[in-house]
């Protein structure tokens, strides 16, 4: 039978936005010893800002139109921030052949000329010679627009660090347990970002199946639980296989909150703190 103390303890978590899929994860917390985090949405804000846009012939406006016409039909929180700054009526009718890649970007045909929008790797996997953008700190991560198979441009977009996520990396800090940040996202952001909040270690660039891959490598070395957060946009996959898995906020999949194990309503890291002390005190009423 199940004692009693963990459903006070699956009460007092749920008022506190926290709903824990069963007895066992509650007590799964009180084991933990590795908390690996997703970058984007979930310890950054996810809210996208065009920054700047950047062309060799003076096409500004030109790259946004074909960026904004792609990303239209993605719900990736980059896709809206294009969106937003094209600012104009998006003509659906112009845009064909939509297909999204996950980890990578977005293409499709726009007035027949095919277009394709994405980080570096992805262009260059596609045939595109999309030289390597350097820039500054506070520009943000560098998006590439190809047309008719050629670079037309970059945009960079910047995400904010929620200010959360400064308090719960300092909470498993000081409670000894790991740290670790996995991210599409470049090799230069993930370090801007990891290096700001003390996280412990950091993986980048990777695609959606080499997150599973990395988090099955750190789950099978940690001596305890391990437990993955993300906001589950791309991460679902690992949500399912880490011995808890954590959804954050609203945006995610269908598929990420079937998959996990907890499920966060509020969009903020701190969240997975509250959760640990909520799995200390119940362990404490049962035992
Ligand atoms: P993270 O791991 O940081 O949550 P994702 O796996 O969602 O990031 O995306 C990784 C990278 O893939 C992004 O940083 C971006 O370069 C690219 N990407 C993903 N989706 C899109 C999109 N809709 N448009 C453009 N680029 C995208
Ligand atoms: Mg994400």
């Amino acid at each position: 039978s199940i004692p009693l103390g963990f459903f006070g303890g699956i009460g007092a978590s749920s008022k506190k936005g926290v709903l824990v899929k069963g007895s066992n994860f509650l007590e799964g917390l009180n084991n933990i010893n590795t908390v690996v985090f997703d970058k984007t949405g979930t310890i950054t804000e996810g809210i996208f800002k065009v920054n700047k846009v950047i062309s060799k012939n003076k096409c500004e406006d030109e790259v946004l139109y074909y960026a904004a016409h792609v990303e239209f039909y993605s719900n990736h929180p980059i896709a809206q921030s294009v969106v937003k700054a094209y600012n104009k009526e998006i003509d659906e009718e112009l845009v064909a052949e939509f297909s999204e890649i996950s980890g990578k970007g977005v293409k499709a045909k726009v007035n027949n000329r095919p277009v394709i929008v994405g980080n570096r790797n992805f262009l260059l996997q596609e045939g595109i010679e999309a030289y390597c953008y350097q820039s500054e700190e506070d520009e943000g991560s560098a998006l590439y627009v190809a047309v008719d198979k050629e670079l037309l441009g970059i945009i960079l977009i910047g995400d904010k660090i929620k200010k959360e996520s400064y308090s719960a990396i300092k909470g498993l800090n000081s409670r000894n347990i790991n740290t670790v940040m996995l991210t599409g996202d470049s090799n230069k952001v993930a370090k801007q970002v990891s290096e700001k909040l003390q996280i412990g270690s950091v993986y980048s660039e990777l695609l959606p199946h080499q997150k599973v891959e990395k988090f099955e490598q750190i789950s099978n070395q940690s001596t305890g639980n391990t437990a993955f957060i993300g906001d589950g946009i791309n991460d679902a996959p690992v949500i399912a296989r880490s011995d808890i898995g954590i959804a954050m906020g609203g945006l995610g999949s269908d598929a990420a909150i079937e998959a996990a194990d907890i499920v966060v309503m509020q969009d903020n890291p701190y969240k997975i703190i509250e959760a640990l002390e909520v799995a200390k005190r119940t362990r404490s009423i049962v035992w």
